[in-house]
């Protein structure tokens, strides 16, 4: 017999030895396991297997990898909505050539997520349009890739919230929410004055979250000038105290991306001819 006489035999016999019946209690089972893909696929891969001769081992495997497959794109997909990223882009969108301060290498050993296993934080400092947000988000799509639940927010929404909580006595409540997901990610600290009790209440978030869940910051402001973000000195430094126990900072001194075509055409001037930077050290 030729090949694709043997072939098509192989298929008679594999619709012959799979009855509509069995069929359908196979898939009343696999619905009832929750196994949705390889009830979708189940047809397709028992014909497959027939006319490939497959050995039982691999015709297991093919289902049971196809079925891990999609539980584990879905659950990405909801742990990326669950998040809350303002945009979803991942690292390798990232041109790092546009961005020489930024230490590739550095990047890329925190894409591996080992910070978040040692409950370090990763500062990123740096004026606006330089790609703070972007390397955040990058970060956490890598965190929810490797299996952590992450939560992204800016400070100005995160005071509001818990200030809002702490009007209502529910703050226990809100501050549990922020303490929760592996990795917190805060965007945007210094954008907008912090007053007292809203920097008392982000303290008290980070002493609750220090050792044990690590976060992502951004900040356009130098370490320097987190008092006047605060509108206090004495809590700002307690805040840092905790924040850089354990922590990565890369300070991002560049154009801002969003200029990235105006500057080629010359219409406005390259940070490296401007005189200040934020990101220096305390
Ligand atoms: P920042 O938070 O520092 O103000 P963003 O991360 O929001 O800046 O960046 C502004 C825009 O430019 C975003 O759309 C971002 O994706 C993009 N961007 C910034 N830097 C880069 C880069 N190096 N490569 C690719 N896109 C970038
Ligand atoms: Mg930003």
């Amino acid at each position: 017999m030729s090949r694709s006489a043997k072939e098509a035999a192989a298929a008679v016999a594999a619709v012959a030895v799979t009855t509509p019946v069995q069929l359908e209690r196979l898939g009343e089972q696999l619905r009832k396991l929750r196994l949705l893909k390889s009830g979708e696929r189940l047809e397709a891969l028992l014909q497959h297997a027939a006319e490939q001769e497959l050995p039982y081992a691999e015709f297991l495997e093919q289902v049971l990898s196809e079925e891990v497959a999609a539980k584990t794109s879905k659950n990405i997909a909801m742990r990326t909505a669950m998040a809350r990223f303002p945009f979803v882009k991942p690292l390798q969108t990232f041109d790092f050539d546009y961005q020489p301060s930024i230490d590739r290498k550095q990047v890329q050993t925190l894409a591996s997520c080992h910070f978040i296993e040692h409950g370090d934080n990763v500062i990123v400092l740096g004026p606006p349009g330089v790609g703070k947000t972007h390397l955040a988000v990058s970060l956490g799509m890598k965190a929810i890739e490797a299996g952590y639940r992450v939560l992204f927010t800016t400070a100005a929404t995160l005071i509001e919230k818990l200030t809002k909580a702490h009007a209502e006595g529910r703050l226990e409540e809100k501050l549990k929410l922020y303490t929760a997901p592996r990795l917190l990610i805060i965007d945007e600290i210094g954008y907008l004055p912090i007053d007292r009790i809203g920097a008392n209440l982000f303290f008290q978030l980070i002493s609750r979250r220090y050792e044990r869940g690590p976060m992502v910051l951004t900040s356009n402001q130098s370490f320097g000038a987190w008092g006047e973000v605060f509108g206090d000195r004495v809590i700002a430094t307690a805040i840092l105290d905790r924040l850089l126990h354990h922590a990565v900072t890369m300070n991002i001194r560049g154009n801002s991306y969003r200029l990235k075509d105006k500057l080629k055409a010359g219409l406005v001037r390259s940070q490296d001819d401007t005189a200040t930077q934020p990101g220096g050290e305390i």
